[in-house]
Formats: structure tokens, sequence, C-alpha cells
């Protein structure tokens, strides 16, 4: 894979040729950089005039905190390896140490281990923990639901929260975080100045937090290569 210099990063870029496209356009897929163009020459420009953007963007990358990766997942706020063995018993896990090894009849059926898995964690605590954080504000949640999307929580009118499945991946803090903000919009529904104020009640460190949240990647990548 061919490779640039930005800025001291030595990028790896794919070069992707559409002789059939009027734009063209720059893209990241992971921490490569992507370049599809109608021709060799704009992709070369591309890359000169837009070295800033490239620049910005992979830096942001690279600070990233993925809780899905080929070979590894955050797994109660930390870290693990994952293992894959063959099982043809009832799918399992295993910590040992810094592995964390799944037992499956197949990669698939571990895959999907692992999310139930990470689906359980959060399912066991947001509730819980959203009601007594509404409790904190004289608020009442609706149902609590958890849910597999972007968002890492959803707050709607009729006071149903939804949480990502795998805030249970995140730091303490930031489950925290993610809990008193959509319980905060029981009270306000917006993020005026007052919606703020009712977090700083149910988390008063939530500047930092919120800052933090930002460099946590939700993206599902399938952990074992196939
Ligand atoms: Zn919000």
């Amino acid at each position: 894979m061919e490779k640039v210099d930005i800025d001291g990063n030595m990028i790896e870029v794919e070069y992707v040729k559409k002789p059939w496209i009027r734009n063209s356009y720059l893209k990241f897929s992971d921490n490569r950089l992507v370049v599809v163009s109608k021709s060799e020459r704009t992709m070369q420009k591309m890359i000169v005039e837009h070295r800033s953007w490239i620049s910005k963007h992979y830096k942001q990358i690279m600070n990233s905190v993925r809780l899905f990766d080929s070979g590894s997942i955050f797994y109660g706020s930390k870290k693990y390896n994952v293992g894959y063995v063959n099982s043809k018993a009832r799918p399992r896990a295993d910590i040992l140490g810094e592995d964390l090894i799944i037992y499956a009849n197949s990669k698939e059926a571990a895959e999907r281990f692992v999310d139930r898995m990470i689906r359980d964690d959060t399912e066991r605590f947001a509730g819980e923990m959203a009601v007594a954080k509404a409790a904190q504000i004289g608020a009442s949640v609706g149902e609590v639901k958890v849910r597999r999307y972007r968002k890492w929580g959803v707050c709607k009118n009729d006071r149903t929260i939804s949480f990502n499945y795998c805030i249970s991946m995140l730091p303490k803090e930031l489950q925290d975080y993610v809990v008193s903000h959509e319980v905060a919009h029981l009270k306000e529904m917006n993020h005026s100045g007052r919606f703020w104020d009712v977090v700083s009640i149910l988390c008063p460190e939530y500047k930092r937090f919120r800052r933090e949240l930002k460099r946590y990647d939700s993206v599902r990548r399938r952990i074992y290569a196939v």
C-alpha cells in the first residue's frame, strides 16, 4: 500500500479510479486515506490541496478509542485481546489476564455472543441508574430500552430513554455522563443552558466527560479476521 507524508505522518493511501465520476473526493476508512477520482493527476492534486484537512482528520482518528477493533474489544471498561476457541458446547467467555477467550462453534456465533454479553451488561445497570438519577431531580423515567445504534442515548417526549447497547464498554465515568445526559432531558428537552445545569446536578464533572466521550468510537467492527 502506498503512503504519503503529511506533516511527518506516513499515511496509507488507497487510490480508487472512477473515470465516470464528476467530483473527486477524499475520505478515511479507519486510518487509511481513500482518494476517489477520475484520473491519476487529480488524485495527486487532491492530496496536495487538502493537506490540512487530511492532517486534522488523521490526528482525530489516531486519537480515537475504538470500542471494537479487529482482535480486541473493551469489556467492562477494560481493553482485552479477544481469542476464539472452537467449541461445540454452549458459547461462553473466559477472562485470562489481558485476554478474553470466547468458546463457540463458529466465529459468527462468537461475534453474536460478544454482542449479547455486552448488551446484557448494559441492561444490568442502565435502567437502574436512570431510575435513580431521575429520582435525584424529581423526575420519572418511562421505559428504558437498550438498542444498537450510533448514538449513545436518546430520550423521547414520552419519557422513554434508549441507550446504545455498548455503553457498558465505556469507562464508568462516561457511562455516568451518558445516563445523566439522557435523564436530564426528562426535565429539559433541549441542549440549553438550563439543560446543562440539570446535567451538572447529576454529573458535576460532565464537561470533562463530554469532551472525553467524543474520542470514543462505537462502530461495530468485526473482531475476528475471517
Ligand atoms: Zn441530548
